[in-house]
Protein backbone atom coordinates (compact mmCIF):
# COMPACT_ATOMS: atom_id res chain seq x y z
CA UNK A 1 0.00 0.00 0.00
CA UNK A 2 1.26 4.04 -1.22
CA UNK A 3 0.20 5.31 2.31
CA UNK A 4 2.95 2.42 4.64
CA UNK A 5 6.19 3.70 2.18
CA UNK A 6 5.15 7.52 2.83
CA UNK A 7 4.81 6.79 6.32
CA UNK A 8 8.06 5.02 6.60
CA UNK A 9 10.04 7.84 4.76
CA UNK A 10 7.99 10.22 7.13
CA UNK A 11 9.01 8.24 10.29
CA UNK A 12 12.95 8.03 9.03
CA UNK A 13 12.60 11.63 7.99
CA UNK A 14 11.35 12.92 12.01
CA UNK A 15 14.03 10.31 13.32
CA UNK A 16 16.73 12.36 10.99
CA UNK A 17 15.62 15.66 12.58
CA UNK A 18 15.05 14.33 16.10
CA UNK A 19 18.75 12.66 16.16
CA UNK A 20 20.34 16.51 14.64
CA UNK A 21 18.46 18.20 16.93
CA UNK A 22 19.27 15.84 20.48
CA UNK A 23 15.39 15.31 21.10
CA UNK A 24 14.01 12.78 23.75
CA UNK A 25 11.22 12.72 21.83
CA UNK A 26 8.22 13.42 19.30
CA UNK A 27 4.95 14.41 20.55
CA UNK A 28 3.34 16.12 17.16
CA UNK A 29 3.39 15.94 13.66
CA UNK A 30 2.09 18.15 11.20
CA UNK A 31 1.62 16.69 7.61
CA UNK A 32 -0.39 18.66 4.52
CA UNK A 33 -1.44 16.03 1.73
CA UNK A 34 -2.77 17.62 -1.21
CA UNK A 35 -6.31 16.56 -2.66
CA UNK A 36 -4.55 14.94 -5.75
CA UNK A 37 -1.31 13.14 -4.13
CA UNK A 38 -3.19 10.24 -4.08
CA UNK A 39 -2.98 9.71 -0.51
CA UNK A 40 -5.73 8.49 1.07
CA UNK A 41 -5.85 10.83 4.90
CA UNK A 42 -7.63 7.92 6.52
CA UNK A 43 -5.18 5.34 5.32
CA UNK A 44 -2.26 7.53 6.19
CA UNK A 45 -3.72 7.94 9.68
CA UNK A 46 -3.68 4.08 10.36
CA UNK A 47 -0.54 2.94 8.72
CA UNK A 48 1.29 5.72 11.30
CA UNK A 49 -0.80 4.37 14.00
CA UNK A 50 0.73 0.77 12.83
CA UNK A 51 4.44 2.10 11.98
CA UNK A 52 5.06 4.36 14.95
CA UNK A 53 5.19 2.00 17.42
CA UNK A 54 8.78 0.89 18.63
CA UNK A 55 10.01 4.25 16.73
CA UNK A 56 11.26 7.82 18.13
CA UNK A 57 6.96 8.81 16.66
CA UNK A 58 5.48 5.85 19.28
CA UNK A 59 2.86 8.02 21.39
CA UNK A 60 3.18 11.09 18.90
CA UNK A 61 -0.42 12.95 17.13
CA UNK A 62 -0.61 12.94 13.92
CA UNK A 63 -1.96 15.94 12.10
CA UNK A 64 -3.11 15.57 8.97
CA UNK A 65 -4.43 18.81 7.28
CA UNK A 66 -6.21 18.16 3.54
CA UNK A 67 -4.65 20.59 0.98
CA UNK A 68 -7.41 21.38 -1.89
CA UNK A 69 -6.36 21.59 -5.38
CA UNK A 70 -5.85 25.35 -7.45
CA UNK A 71 -4.59 25.43 -10.71
CA UNK A 72 -4.09 29.15 -12.29
CA UNK A 73 -3.12 29.83 -16.43
CA UNK A 74 0.30 28.80 -16.76
CA UNK A 75 0.36 32.25 -19.12
CA UNK A 76 -1.27 34.92 -17.19
CA UNK A 77 -1.72 33.85 -13.72
CA UNK A 78 -5.17 33.75 -13.60
CA UNK A 79 -7.11 31.51 -11.17
CA UNK A 80 -8.92 28.38 -13.40
CA UNK A 81 -11.52 26.94 -11.70
CA UNK A 82 -11.64 23.24 -12.29
CA UNK A 83 -14.36 22.33 -14.62
CA UNK A 84 -14.12 20.62 -18.21
CA UNK A 85 -11.56 21.97 -20.40
CA UNK A 86 -8.70 22.88 -17.60
CA UNK A 87 -7.82 26.04 -19.79
CA UNK A 88 -7.42 29.74 -19.08
CA UNK A 89 -10.76 32.11 -19.90
CA UNK A 90 -8.70 35.15 -20.82
CA UNK A 91 -5.99 33.51 -22.98
CA UNK A 92 -7.11 29.95 -23.38
CA UNK A 93 -3.73 28.80 -22.50
CA UNK A 94 -3.60 25.24 -20.48
CA UNK A 95 -3.72 25.72 -16.09
CA UNK A 96 -1.05 24.27 -14.78
CA UNK A 97 -1.61 22.78 -10.96
CA UNK A 98 -0.79 25.30 -7.88
CA UNK A 99 -1.89 23.23 -4.94
CA UNK A 100 -2.91 20.34 -4.83
CA UNK A 101 -0.26 17.02 -5.46
CA UNK A 102 1.98 17.95 -2.37
CA UNK A 103 2.59 15.82 0.82
CA UNK A 104 4.85 17.92 3.24
CA UNK A 105 5.85 17.30 6.55
CA UNK A 106 5.31 20.70 7.83
CA UNK A 107 6.02 21.13 11.65
CA UNK A 108 7.29 18.34 14.21
CA UNK A 109 7.19 19.15 17.60
CA UNK A 110 9.92 17.57 19.83
CA UNK A 111 10.68 17.29 23.29
CA UNK A 112 14.77 18.92 23.48
CA UNK A 113 15.50 18.04 27.00
ZN1 LIG B 1 -4.35 33.13 -18.97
Amino acid sequence: MHEYSIVEALISRVAEEAEARGAAGVSRLYVKIGALSGVEPDLLASAYELFSERTICAGAELRIERVEERWACSGCGRAVERGAALVCPECARPARLVQGDEIVLERIEMEVP
